[in-house]
């Protein structure tokens, strides 16, 4: 099969999937999305993807409709049809066609679109331990509900667009009186010079990244101190090892951010210890789903 659509429950190929010109996601950007990776045919951390598309469809006042079970099973005939192993799937949630008006219509009949695509292979910046990737900051021009994985992404495209511009690998957010929020499409994460690890913390100001409480997990179990706490200038300049998290960019060690060199120029210990740490942690987590996928075909038997 070649990429792969869902579009309201019908599964087709991706090139045949067409929406409404009057469709809200395309008029307003009125709708909330999803990114997933696929690792091995299996959907990564599906459920926690499920449960922070449902909050924000509430958030928007489009309650998540079918419930994330019905996702589930969309998601995953699409990932069989498309026989990929190594994938990303986009999964959209829009108020659907509607003449346009900005009021919500009376009877929203939402548009649901579940895709799937193969996923090259990750950059090495994100997985060579010897590299790292630049970052440049730039002035955080978005709203105040950051944590509302919403279809408007312009202030995220127009940053990720000039970090490219300028050689970087993302842009990193810098809100006045608040400090670093996250990347275009990461979280950021810094390593104190006493070894404790600071992100900054859920709210409005970011989006809480699937990935960033993942890393969070895996470091506390290893016996890191995490802090969520704002994430000034100064503390970043003063901060040992940096690094990004993010569905498919996983753990991106920063090695330089705007002009300044970090650390030596290289991935740092931490950063280092945690991508190992990560990795073995999706394997983990990867190998009991699919014990547990051969332990349901043998009861089946
Ligand atoms: N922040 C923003 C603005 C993003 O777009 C993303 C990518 N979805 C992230 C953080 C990282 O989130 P996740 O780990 O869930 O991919």
């Amino acid at each position: 099969m070649p990429n792969i659509a869902v579009l309201n429950g019908r599964l087709m190929p991706l090139s045949r999937a067409m929406v409404s010109v009057e469709d809200r996601g395309y008029t307003f950007g009125d709708g909330v999305y999803e990114v997933v990776r696929v690792y091995r045919g299996a959907p990564f951390l599906l459920r926690e993807h499920l449960e922070r598309f449902t909050r924000s469809a509430e958030a928007i006042g489009l309650p998540l409709t079918p419930p994330p079970a019905g996702w589930e099973r969309w998601v995953k005939q699409a990932i069989t049809a498309s026989r990929y192993d190594e994938a990303k799937i986009y999964f959209s949630f829009t108020r659907g066609v509607a003449p346009r008006e900005h009021a919500f219509p009376v009877s929203p009949k939402p548009t649901r679109l579940i895709t799937v695509r193969p996923l090259a292979p990750p950059s090495p910046a994100s997985h060579d331990p010897h590299r790292g990737v630049r970052v440049v900051t730039m002035p955080d021009l978005r709203w105040g509900r950051c944590d509302i994985k919403s279809l408007n992404l312009l202030p995220n495209i127009l940053a990720k667009q000039a970090a490219k511009q300028r050689g970087a690998f993302e842009a990193v957010l810098v809100r006045p009186g608040v400090g670093v929020t996250e990347g275009a499409s990461s979280n950021v994460f810094a390593v104190l010079r006493d070894g404790t690890v600071r992100t900054p913390p859920a709210g409005p100001t970011i989006l809480t990244g699937v990935t960033r409480e993942a890393v969070i997990a895996v470091a506390r179990r290893g016996g890191v101190t995490v802090v969520e706490a704002p994430l000034d200038l100064d503390t970043v300049g003063a901060a040992a090892e940096l690094f990004l998290t993010g569905t498919l960019t996983e753990i991106a060690p920063i090695t330089r951010w705007d002009d300044r060199v970090v650390g030596d120029g290289r991935p740092g210990p931490v950063t280092r210890r945690l991508m190992e740490q990560f990795l073995a942690w999706i394997e983990a987590r990867l190998a009991a789903v699919s014990s547990g996928r051969s332990a349901v075909r043998s009861r089946r038997r």
